[in-house]
């Protein structure tokens, strides 16, 4: 690997290398990227041929769009935007399916994990705002496809582009819905951003990054558990802006450089349902929007089509350039903050020390990372 932007992590090459020869690594920014062992490869370039990246599929504009609400408040309330998640993965749930998606394992890291009941389904709601590892799931999806079963694999649009390739064909029971994508934050420098607030992770009970009882725009990062040295269970408690986990991942400090030119956008992922946030919602329709979170829903495919349309939620037809206004990430890529390899750089210091020392705005700081960015010292 030796342009990393190239490389959205989307372990495609691993899963499928016959030979078993490639490992996912991580770098010292603590993204996992592959690595081959030379001395078993055959030379049957099967990698090249399934990396999303290389291959990559045409641009599609989507067939509808619309802003949509569940009508279930709690469940809304606990999702992200308007909980058209939770309503896509019911739905195959009924049909006897399995729903994949992203959750946290016993460390608190983000995995890829797949449920059979409703009730599985909590953990995968709500955004985390760090790069999910995908495990087997690839190929656990495939057995499940094969099988029979219907299929709803949900996740970034690199991993949808990455489920498709190994997949190599299109198949009816699988219903493959992505996010509007920002992009996504280092693994490692979300481990050592825990180890800063939290002496023992065992404590943690819940982490929430957009929990919006107050809010959706204004949203909160909430970290709940029991720590001695406090007398309160929430170890977190801050405005999105005023997080310095979040703040990060919106100044483009911390995410994947292959983020900051994302090959999967524009409907090139392959996915028959994308959704995000619908940002803007109050001006183009004010009586619909409560504050309680308002899902953007592109359908892409008539699968995606079929499945939308007999959903419990309330939804309006948009215009797609009213859906682009205020989120730019549906289009095009973000730009990487200057000081992102600075800070990548500083982990060694723990993510906050690592954080404040690329936000110190003193003349010394500033002379500190320009001289890296110039001489990388
Ligand atoms: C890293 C990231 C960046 C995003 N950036 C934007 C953006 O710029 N603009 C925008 O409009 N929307 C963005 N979203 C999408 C948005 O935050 C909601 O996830 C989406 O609108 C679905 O919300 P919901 O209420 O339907 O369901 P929710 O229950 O909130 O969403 C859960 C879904 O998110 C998936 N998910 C959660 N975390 C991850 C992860 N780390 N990796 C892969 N999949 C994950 C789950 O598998 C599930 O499919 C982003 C999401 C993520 C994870
Ligand atoms: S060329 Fe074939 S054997 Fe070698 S790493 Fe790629 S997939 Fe594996
Ligand atoms: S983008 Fe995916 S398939 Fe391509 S090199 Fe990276 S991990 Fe492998
Ligand atoms: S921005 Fe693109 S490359 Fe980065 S995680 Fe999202 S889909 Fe993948």
């Amino acid at each position: 690997m030796t342009d990393k932007s190239k490389c959205c992590g989307c372990t495609v090459c691993a899963s499928i290398c016959p030979k078993q020869c490639i490992t996912m690594q991580e770098d010292e920014e603590g993204f996992l990227y592959p690595v081959i062992n030379k001395s078993l490869c055959i030379g049957c370039n099967l990698c090249q041929k399934v990396c999303p990246i290389l291959n990559q599929e045409d641009e599609r504009k989507p067939l509808s769009v619309y802003a949509a609400k569940s009508r279930d408040e709690e469940m809304r309330l606990a999702s992200s935007s308007g909980g058209v998640f939770t309503l896509l993965a019911e739905k195959i749930i009924d049909r006897g399916g399995v729903v994949f998606g992203a959750r946290f394992n016993e460390n608190w890291e983000v995995i890829h994990d797949c449920t059979e009941t409703k009730e599985g389904l909590a953990a995968f709601r709500g955004s985390k705002y760090v790069q999910s590892c995908i495990g087997n799931c690839y190929s656990k999806a495939k057995q499940y496809i094969q099988d029979g079963r219907q299929v709803m694999f949900s996740g970034t649009p690199c991993q949808i582009a990455g489920l498709k390739r190994f997949l190599g064909k299109d198949y009816d029971n699988l219903l493959a819905v992505d996010v509007v994508c920002h992009g996504v934050p280092s693994p490692k420098a979300w481990r050592l951003y825990l180890r800063d607030i939290v002496s023992d992770k065992q404590w943690i009970n819940s982490i929430r990054f957009r929990a919006k009882s107050n809010s959706w725009r204004n949203f909160r990062l909430i970290i709940e558990g029991a720590d001695s040295r406090l007398n309160t269970n929430e170890l977190v408690n801050e405005k999105g802006y005023e997080n310095k986990w979040i703040h990060a991942f919106l100044l483009n400090l911390t995410l994947r450089l292959s983020c900051h030119d994302c090959q999967s956008l524009r409907g090139k992922s392959g996915s028959d349902i994308t959704l995000g946030d619908y940002w803007g919602i109050e001006q183009f329709a004010a009586d619909f929007d409560d504050d309680k979170g308002c899902s953007l829903v592109l359908v892409n495919t008539l699968k995606g089509e079929e499945i939308y349309s007999g959903l419990n939620c309330d939804s309006i037809v948009t215009p797609y350039k009213s859906a682009v206004l205020k989120n730019p990430s549906l289009d095009r890529s973000v730009t990487a903050s200057i000081n992102r390899e600075f800070l990548l750089s500083q982990l060694d210091k723990g993510f906050i020390a690592a954080y404040d020392v690329c936000l110190d705005h003193s003349f010394p700081m500033r002379l500190r990372r320009f001289l890296f960015r110039k001489l990388g010292m």
